[in-house]
């Protein structure tokens, strides 16, 4: 990977990789990232991409991309597809190991025979509600089903025949034969096939029996020779199971790790909960900007960089927390800080006629991109005429004692232009302000002082007659809440949206040079924050751009 690789991480998943390295169980590590093809990713997926990618990078393993499609009736193409973009979007490569749980079908059934012969499954015919009663409580044993004890020909047939199509949904399941009174309720004879007459997006309509998750997850990671199963918490109860298949079977076995879960304040990470929204109409799809997804995160301007340095931050642990939104903003603003161009764009413009100015000259000044490092920057031409925009929140007629922008009589550095002082200014009928008249001192190019004299406030501009006009999306965070599942009784984390995640600016202007702007480009408007051109919607002559985030504390750093 680039330059900026990490240093190898250390951490708890390392260290059962070293032990198991050492004591001789595994002699290579494999790990595979097994998205169900649902949704699109987030940045939880993202956190286990790099740790699946990153693990076996550093141990010099393989990953493999494996879809879990053992769900027919939610799976869509389209997911398989923006999984696999966004994957290499981060910048990880499964070379050509790219799997699907569903390729697997046919040798999971002849496992699940298998186990039949070995007296380890039987077909029980207890509805889904009778198996939810027979399977007890936490506090409670199980009951055998009165279908246990089977004999394994009954049980071959009936399984057999359950493949062939011959009962309907719901009524017969294969059943792992395990222990109705285990405290760990997964092991109290868990279902491994139910009967489901679906089509699938891969094998059609070939199957009407489908595997259980547990099942077919152990065994699709035995068969690909994965030698750590990294995944997350809520799989820690499960893993006995998982081990039983494999155990029951003789088939190689895969180690099982968990991990925690991401999870960011302002935001829902569940697949469902943000399916909801894109249905709903709550945002513009999977990649609104707005959303945790991966593709919205990419069309806001956060970098692939950034995530994976986001994800190393936060490292990997056993304990369930919530990690504050502002870190990851705090890693985004480093990253951009380093890579985006400066240039100066108005948000909400204000015109400025400088009345010295001859009318119909325009001259250029050459202004580095990257101002903190004018030695090394590249530059651009910005065009200067006697017509400009500065930002209207630049102005006050009235100012407070230490607002040192513009004001009537006050002098004040246009960025790398000129000093101007504010001569008139001009209303309209309600009163509102609507141009200003200056004076520039010609003696101060460049924005230097001609005589030692200082002014207090540096604003951008654009020259009116060069301005590229463009819409501007701020973004704010998509929940009021910290916790958006924190509502009233009766309510849903949809009442927590924040009404004002979006604000459209229309009439924003930017210095002409912006035309060449790319997608996948970041920028500062200085003074303004973070921009990025809008993947979607942006179109020659009608700009778009999106703010990625805003700069911190923006006045304080002008004051110096
Ligand atoms: P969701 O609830 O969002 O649908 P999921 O776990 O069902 O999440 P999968 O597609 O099954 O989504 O997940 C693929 C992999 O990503 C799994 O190994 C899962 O553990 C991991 N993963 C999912 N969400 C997170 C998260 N928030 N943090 C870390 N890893 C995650
Ligand atoms: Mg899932």
């Amino acid at each position: 990977m680039s330059e900026d690789t990490p240093a190898p991480r250390s951490n708890f998943i390392t260290a059962i990789i070293d032990e198991h390295l050492e004591n001789g169980r595994f002699d290579r590590v494999h790990t595979r990232f097994p998205p169900e093809p649902n949704g699109y990713l987030h940045i939880g997926h993202a956190k286990s991409i790099c740790l699946n990618f990153g693990v076996a990078q550093d141990y010099g393993g393989l990953t493999n991309l494996r879809f879990d499609d053992t769900n027919p009736t939610t799976e869509e193409v389209e997911y398989v597809e923006s999984i696999q973009a966004d994957i290499r979007w981060l910048g990880f490569d499964w070379e050509d190991r790219l799997f699907f749980a569903s390729d697997y079908f046919g040798q999971l059934y002849e496992y699940a025979l298998q186990l039949i012969k070995l007296g380890k499954a039987y077909v029980c015919d207890l509805s889904p509600e009778e198996l939810r009663q027979y399977r007890g409580t936490l506090t409670e044993p199980g009951v055998d089903s009165p279908y246990r004890d089977r004999t394994i020909e009954e049980n071959l047939d009936l399984f057999q025949r359950m493949g062939a199509g011959e009962f309907p949904d719901g009524s017969r399941t294969l059943r792992a034969k395990i222990d109705m009174s285990s405290p760990n309720l997964n092991l109290r004879d868990p279902v491994l096939y139910r009967i489901l007459h679906a089509h699938h997006h891969r094998t059609g309509d070939k199957w009407c029996i489908y595997p259980m998750y547990d099942y077919a997850h152990a065994l699709s990671d035995s068969i690909e020779g994965i030698t750590h199963s990294i995944c997350t918490l809520e799989f820690e109860d499960h893993r006995p199971l998982y081990d039983w298949c494999l155990d029951t079977l003789g088939i190689f076995h895969s180690q099982q790790i968990e991990f925690a879960r991401l999870n960011l304040t302002y935001t829902v990470m569940s697949k469902r909960k943000l399916l909801q929204l894109v249905r709903d109409g709550y945002v513009s799809g999977w990649d609104d900007p707005r959303m945790p997804t991966l593709a919205g995160m990419r069309r806001r301007g956060y970098t692939p960089e950034a995530i994976r340095t986001f994800a190393d931050t936060i490292g990997v642990s056993k304990a369930n927390s919530i990690v504050d939104m502002e870190l990851l903003e705090h890693v985004l603003r480093d990253d951009l800080n380093n890579r985006a161009r400066r240039v100066m764009a108005v948000v909400e413009p204000l015109k400025v006629v400088i009345d010295n100015y001859p009318a119909g000259q325009e001259e250029t000044f050459e202004v580095p991109y990257f101002p903190f490092d004018r030695e090394n920057s590249p530059t651009r031409q910005v065009p200067f005429s006697r017509e400009i925009y500065i930002e209207r929140s630049d102005f006050m007629e009235d100012p407070p004692k230490k607002f040192y922008r513009l004001a009537p009589g006050s002098e004040v550095r246009l960025m790398n232009a000129y000093y101007i002082t504010c001569t008139d200014v001009i209303k309209d009928q309600s009163g509102e302000v609507v141009e200003l008249h200056c004076t520039y001192d010609p003696e101060s190019r460049g924005g230097m002082s001609p005589d030692g004299r200082k002014v207090r406030g540096t604003l951008h501009w654009v020259s009116a007659q060069h301005a590229l006009d463009a819409e501007l999306r701020l973004y704010d965070t998509l929940f009021t809440k910290a916790n958006p599942y924190e509502v009233p009784e009766g309510g849903d984390f949809k009442d927590n949206i924040n009404p004002e995640s979006l604000q459209v600016v229309t009439a924003a202007k930017l210095e002409p040079g912006l035309a060449d702007a790319a997608v996948g480009e970041s920028f500062q408007f200085m003074r303004q924050g973070y921009f990025c051109l809008d993947a979607v919607d942006s179109k020659e002559g009608a700009l778009v751009f999106n703010r990625t985030i805003s700069l911190v504390d923006t006045w304080a750093k002008m004051q110096k």
